[in-house]
């Protein structure tokens, strides 16, 4: 390892302060916002009056890299990792997805937004925060990403599991999907998101339920490809984050023979092959797969862009370079350069100017 190799990250995440909706929630809704509860070795996450989650420590974990908080030395683990730009989901917020109550989850995205836009993204132009979007309600999504996009968000965030009876390939999303993209923002879904990954349990649970957390964001592709969302607005942008990539030409082959084969039956009919949309409109991150170049370079799916998952467990902090000097030491300068960088700005639809 001679020469450090610098990277965008489309895929990392704040750690937000244990009173980012208490301090600006009132008092009934902060109560029922995402919180944890944490012994030595326990976490119990409680989210709109439901237990939800309660696990090993795992935030513990999570707060080892010394930035995790505080986005000022948040920097210097950037320059020390070799990373340029983050673009930044939550983290106890992606458990705000669980939320049913229309009102609460409103003002939990718009606080939380508030918060990213305020104390994160002001700090340096390297974090490209996500904005919220709440679910229960069209009419207030829409709102909210109006809002949003004024104030210079590029990207905002669904649940990867889209609510029952309003999944992604209904008509009550339609004029999201259209004001998503007349305002030209990403529509982006992080794994683990909107419904408890199954629960197995039992040998080989661990692994089984971290493999369970990446197919919902191919059922996502699925309904919006199929449904002719995507058709109908050619210009939106779709992102799945830390499900890998090489799932993504798998999927538009099994799109492509389902539509051509049973495409008597097939309604809407789409202007494009589903494989065509899903190349030219899904984004996909990885952070250790060896299978993610070859699906850029030998498969020609070309949005594949790499993510640190900092501060995660299931990221690459302490170990980026090596990680990147595996996966990218031998292949060429523009492979590198693509998924590597060019593609975290065709995914966000602009340039990010980086301080670096
Ligand atoms: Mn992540």
């Amino acid at each position: 390892m001679t020469t450090k190799i610098w990277a965008n990250s489309g895929d990392s995440h704040v750690m937000e302060p244990s009173d980012v909706w208490t301090s600006r929630l009132p008092g009934p809704l902060a109560e029922r916002a995402p919180r944890a509860v944490k012994d030595d070795r326990h976490e119990t996450v409680f989210v709109d009056g439901e237990t939800v989650f309660r696990t090993l420590n795992a935030f513990a974990e999570d707060a080892r890299a010394p930035g995790s908080f505080d986005p000022r030395l948040r920097l210097l683990d950037l320059d020390a990792e070799g990373v340029v730009n983050q673009v930044l989901f939550p983290s106890m917020g992606l458990w705000a997805y669980r939320i049913r109550e229309r009102t609460l989850f409103r003002e939990v995205a718009r606080a939380y937004n508030d918060w990213i836009a305020e104390e994160v993204m002001t700090v340096s132009p390297r974090f490209v925060g996500v904005a919220m979007m709440p679910m229960v309600s069209t009419e207030d999504a829409i709102a909210e990403l109006q809002r949003v996009a004024a104030l210079g968000f590029k990207a905002v965030m669904l649940a990867t599991t889209s609510p029952e009876g309003r999944e992604y390939h209904l008509d009550v999303w339609e004029d999201f999907w259209a004001a998503a993209a007349e305002a030209d923002v990403t529509l982006s879904f992080h794994v683990g998101t909107g419904a408890d990954p199954r629960m197995f349990r039992g040998p080989g649970a661990v692994v089984i339920n971290y493999v369970e957390t990446f197919i919902p964001g191919q059922r996502t592709v699925s309904l919006l490809t199929a449904s002719g969302a995507l058709d109908r607005h050619p210009g939106l942008r779709v992102f799945i984050a830390e499900g890998g990539a090489s799932w993504v030409p798998a999927l538009a082959d099994r799109m492509d023979e389902g539509y051509r084969q049973h495409g008597r039956y097939a309604e809407p009919k789409l202007s494009r092959l589903p494989s065509e949309i899903i190349y030219s409109q899904v984004f996909a991150s990885f952070q250790h797969d060896r299978s993610a170049v070859p699906a850029f370079e030998a498969m020609s799916y070309p949005n594949v862009l790499w993510g640190d998952d900092y501060p995660h467990l299931e990221g690459t902090f302490g170990h980026t370079q090596e990680t990147l000097h595996a996966l990218f030491g031998a292949v060429s300068e523009e492979t590198a350069e693509q998924v590597l960088r060019k593609n975290f700005d065709r995914m966000l639809g602009t340039t990010v100017r980086s301080a670096a």
